[in-house]
């Protein structure tokens, strides 16, 4: 069997990739089961997989302040909307007949089990695949930072943050044609370049625990899997 360079990862999803740019739409069940497929592969050469999914798609507390809605009511409406993503993905893996856990940092205990750090890194273990839902379970909180904090409880090595651009680059490709890809950056380089990888909070809690992000095109077939086998994909954000 081929060697992974990784034995643990934890995969952050966004919430807005799932409906394919198509608001009319929550979720898209090809774009899910095109990701399953990609995410099977990997754990058929041993590698444990978590999940983080974020709920853009269906509901971002910070929007929807100026309507009134109250900043914490609008972020528990946004962390069960993780949830219900999380329930989304987890159907899809399964269908492709990897065996799954979601566990919820709200507690649903007839949706799904309640995160117990120990019992996730059991499940890991076991090669199931976890969903990490409800976000950090807290207000003010990103799904990015979530992806930071169960990638650190759950030692996973690194966070791939899947994207529907295949890197990190010096402007907005999809904006400006001279942009150029960069392949590495340490996360000082990030910080003074003022390049947004994910919001700060998120960014701190992996640069001062150690913890490589690397940003990578998830859309592309075969990227995830060339990327876990060490293949130069995307961009590594490291200390180094
Ligand atoms: N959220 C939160 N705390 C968390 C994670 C998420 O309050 O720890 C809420 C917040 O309102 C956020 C929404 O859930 O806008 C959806 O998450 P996010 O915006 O990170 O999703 P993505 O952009 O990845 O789709």
């Amino acid at each position: 069997m081929p060697e992974p360079k990784y034995k643990r990862l934890l995969l952050k999803l966004s919430g807005e990739a799932l409906n394919g740019g198509d608001k009319a739409q929550v979720i898209d069940f090809n774009i899910l089961d095109n990701y399953a497929k990609e995410i099977k592969r990997i754990t058929e050469v041993g590698v444990q997989v978590a999940i983080v999914i974020g709920g853009g798609n269906i509901f971002r507390g910070a929007s929807v302040e100026k309507s009134g809605i109250d900043r914490v009511q609008g972020d528990h409406m946004g962390m069960l909307a993780t949830v219900i993503n999380g329930m989304a993905i987890q159907s899809s893996l399964e269908k492709h007949g990897m065996n799954t856990r979601l566990m919820s940092a709200i507690k649903m205990e007839q949706v799904c089990e309640p995160l117990i750090r120990r019992r996730a890194i059991r499940h890991l273990e076991k090669g199931r695949v976890v969903i990490f839902g409800a976000g950090t379970g807290n207000p003010y909180f990103t799904t990015d930072t979530t992806a930071g904090l169960r990638a650190i409880e759950s030692e996973s090595e690194v966070v791939l943050k899947g994207t529907r651009v295949d890197g990190v680059y010096t402007a907005d490709p999809e904006k400006d044609p001279t942009a150029t890809k960069y392949s590495q950056l340490t996360f000082d380089e990030a910080l003074s370049k003022n390049l947004k990888i994910m919001d700060l909070t998120a960014f701190t809690l992996c640069k001062e625990n150690d913890l490589p992000i690397i940003v990578f095109d998830m859309n592309k077939p075969g990227n995830l899997y060339e990327l876990v086998m060490g293949g130069e994909v995307g961009t590594l954000i490291s200390n180094q």
